[in-house]
């Protein structure tokens, strides 16, 4: 269908598909409403946006002598003979034949109605099944078959492709198909009942069909358009419903960000007086990109819009002492900062950098821990909420109940990846009781590709620090079996011998407390003998916030050689002296979560090396996530491998929320449309606002997805 004018046919959508439920179908009751509703389907719009992941064809014989292991396909056959397989598991063998070649059938499961037929000699059978290799012959396991005879009308077979849609317990496929049909029944009856909500004359130019078409195709394509898997068979139909959700998708984050834009935030100017004494007394000189991502940020604070920008950069690229400069002009001009870090460790780690570089200039720095009960709490929220406590670092327990600000100003997020959006967004209220929103500076060493992030993170601005500090030497990294185990302590032997220090990272599948840190005190224990003249300290999560304090400290003023740890320290301390880390069971860690541990050393000006300790044999897919850390030190690279590995819902931290979950797009197979999404976006922001409007509601529902924002 063509859209004469786009903003009459909105009106039209109240008559069909986004509203009207799955129980208008025939068939379809609470119980099947229900099971339904496990697949995320409610409506009948859900329905068709529910596309099959695969298709098989029904709609021909295949000669047997055509067939090949792995394929699907409807023989016609006669059966030769038939017997009770003489070995291994009971089943029965039915030989068949056609003109052209022979095959059994192999059932384990059979009534003995079904064995007289199958074994009678001429019986004629069409059978649809998967064809594999057996003993003798081509075998098809449990096939569907139906018995028919000579005088049967001929059979013309399925017209369509025979779709193969994602299901749940007690939906077989039938019944979806038989749903699905009965929605595009619907559909032929009243085409403007799923109104087309991307102009007709755009479309062509992008080469994309029409709604109704592309779902006609999805879920009944022709023979002719062979049988693949989904991506590979009708692309632009699949790419149709790719762009319109990943359309809808970028124009909700417009709104959230307009939305957010709509608050008033503090002007965050006045003089630079404690900057440049800030400035003056840092022991190094910022890099030219650190400057830069500077800039950037003091121009968004100074504007009366809140601030919502993303710093993107590295491990030790330096993002801490960005954020510190927007906290310092925040509390220059007179307001509060909050810095959330995802980890107590991380906190911690701020809490003491911010103190040892704000404090000298008269600022009051407060850690908030979930750890910290009763009075002492009580205390520290009344300052908080009496503005007298200028900064304060925490975990998430800054967005919980009972934490009031008086003048929130700023809020810093750090690794903002293991948090969600609706986190983000219970903390931006937070500054919501005095007329003004926060700024919010949010840093990740998560960087994406900058074409996903713009679109991923359309609701924000994004900067890159895409510089180290001088003098940095890429991480050597090798990858070493477990069976080399003496060899590498005796490199941490030799490194430490050279007045290096080294970590020591153990890990384990469970993700258990008790185990990690039993693993951990066992190859302490282990090492201790191995290397006697080492001074060895332990570190885990289990142990008290003081104690793990007491041992980084040692670690960090070179009073021990060697640190066994836990993956707490995966964001912790900064010990440039330290140049060589074992991580062991290396094969069991996401890229993302080695490379920031890898992340802890390299940061001195000495040539550090990681080694990777695997336990044979390695997965392929261990064996490549390994192999990328190895060959890279880039997190952009390493990043964009990781989303090709476990998926972007894993590695952006949306998958918990469900806020970025993607219906039919794919953030990384569809990337290549997302330019032109963005530019679409702008054009019917621009032109046509009422289907902007529809396309939200469409595809992401009526924003309970975001929150109030
Ligand atoms: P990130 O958070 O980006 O991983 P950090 O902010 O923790 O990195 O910085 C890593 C280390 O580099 C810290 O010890 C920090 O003091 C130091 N550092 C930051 N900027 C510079 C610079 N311009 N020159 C030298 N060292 C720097
Ligand atoms: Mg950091």
């Amino acid at each position: 269908m063509s859209v004469a004018d786009p903003s009459l046919l909105v009106s039209t959508l109240v008559e069909f598909s986004e509203v009207l439920p799955v129980t208008v179908l025939k068939g379809v009751g609470p119980r099947q409403a229900e099971r339904l509703a496990r697949l995320a389907i409610h409506t009948l719009a859900d329905l068709l946006f529910h596309l099959p992941s695969r298709y098989q064809d029904r709609t021909r014989v295949v000669p047997l002598a055509a067939l090949q292991p792995g394929m699907e396909a409807v023989i016609q056959v006669e059966v030769c003979t038939a017997e009770i397989a003489p070995r291994g598991r009971r089943a029965l063998l039915c030989r068949v034949q056609d003109d052209t070649g022979r095959l059994t059938l192999r059932f384990f499961h059979f009534s003995t109605a079904q064995q007289q037929f199958l074994s009678r000699p001429g019986t004629r059978l069409r059978c649809f099944g998967e064809v594999r290799a057996g003993p003798l012959t081509l075998e098809m396991v449990h096939p569907e078959c139906r018995r028919y005879s000579e005088d049967d009308p001929p059979d013309a077979g399925e017209p369509y492709l025979t779709p193969v849609y994602p299901s749940t317990e007690g939906l077989p496929q039938y019944t979806l198909r038989a749903l699905t049909e009965q929605v595009l029944q619907r559909l032929e009856e009243h085409p403007g009942a799923l109104p087309e909500l991307i102009p007709a004359e755009w479309l062509n130019r992008l080469g994309l069909p029409t709604l109704v078409d592309a779902l006609r195709l999805l879920h009944r394509p022709s023979p002719e358009h062979g049988v693949a898997k989904l991506p590979a068979a009708h692309p632009t139909a699949r790419q149709r419903l790719a762009f319109e959700e990943l359309l809808a998708h970028q124009l909700s984050l417009h709104k959230l960000r307009q939305q957010v834009q709509r608050h008033q935030a503090p002007p965050l100017g006045g003089d630079d007086s404690l900057l440049k004494r800030f400035n003056e007394s840092l022991p190094f000189t910022l890099t030219a990109a650190q400057q830069r991502v500077i800039n950037e940020t003091k121009a968004d604070l100074t504007r009366s819009q809140p601030m919502l920008r993303l710093v993107q950069g590295n491990v030790g690229s330096g993002k801490t002492v960005v954020a510190a400069v927007a906290v310092l002009r925040t509390v220059q001009a007179g307001w509060q900062a909050a810095v959330m870090a995802p980890t107590e460790l991380l906190a911690e780690q701020h809490f003491r950098t911010f103190k040892e570089w704000l404090e000298p200039l008269g600022l009051n720095v407060a850690w908030l821990s979930g750890r910290l009960k009763g009075k002492a709490r009580e205390t520290l929220l009344q300052r908080i909420g009496d503005g007298s406590l200028a900064v304060v670092v925490g975990t998430h327990a800054l967005f919980q109940e009972g934490v009031e600000f008086s003048q929130l100003g700023l809020i810093v997020i750090d690794e903002q990846h293991r948090f969600g959006v609706h986190q983000r967004l219970a903390l931006r209220e937070k500054g919501q009781r005095a007329k003004h929103r926060p700024h919010q500076l949010i840093m990740t060493a998560t960087p994406i590709p900058r074409t996903l992030a713009m679109s991923v993170y359309a609701d924000l601005d994004t900067s890159v620090i895409d510089e180290l500090p001088p003098g940095r030497h890429p991480v050597q990294t090798v990858v070493v079996p477990e069976q080399r185990r003496d060899e590498v302590i005796q490199r941490v032997w030799q490194a430490c011998r050279q007045g290096r220090q080294a970590y020591w990272v153990c890990t384990l599948i469970d993700e258990s407390d008790t185990l990690d840190y039993q693993a951990a005190a066992d190859t302490a224990a282990q090492l201790t003998i191995a290397l006697p003249e080492l001074r060895i300290g332990l570190v885990h999560g289990r142990q008290k916030s003081a104690e793990k304090e007491t041992v980084m400290a040692a670690f960090k003023a070179a009073k021990l050689d060697l640190l066994v740890a836990t993956t707490v320290i995966e964001v912790g301390v900064d010990v440039p002296n330290a140049s060589l880390m074992v991580i062991e069971n290396a094969e069991r860690l996401g890229l993302a979560q080695l490379h920031q541990l890898r992340g802890r050393i390299g940061r001195g000006s000495i040539a550090s090396s990681c080694v990777l300790l695997y336990r044979s044999p390695l997965s392929a897919q261990a064996r490549s996530r390994l192999a990328v850390l190895r060959q890279s030190n880039d997190g952009f690279e390493i990043a964009r491998h990781d989303l090709a590995l476990r998926g972007p819902g894993e590695v952006l931290g949306t998958r918990q929320t469900g806020a970025l979950q993607l219906r039919v797009a794919d953030w990384l197979r569809d990337e290549a449309l997302l330019p032109q999404v963005r530019h679409t976006a702008a054009r019917l922001l621009q032109e046509h606002p009422p289907l902007c409007e529809a396309l939200i509601r469409r595809w992401i529902g009526q924003g309970e997805r975001y929150g109030e924002v």
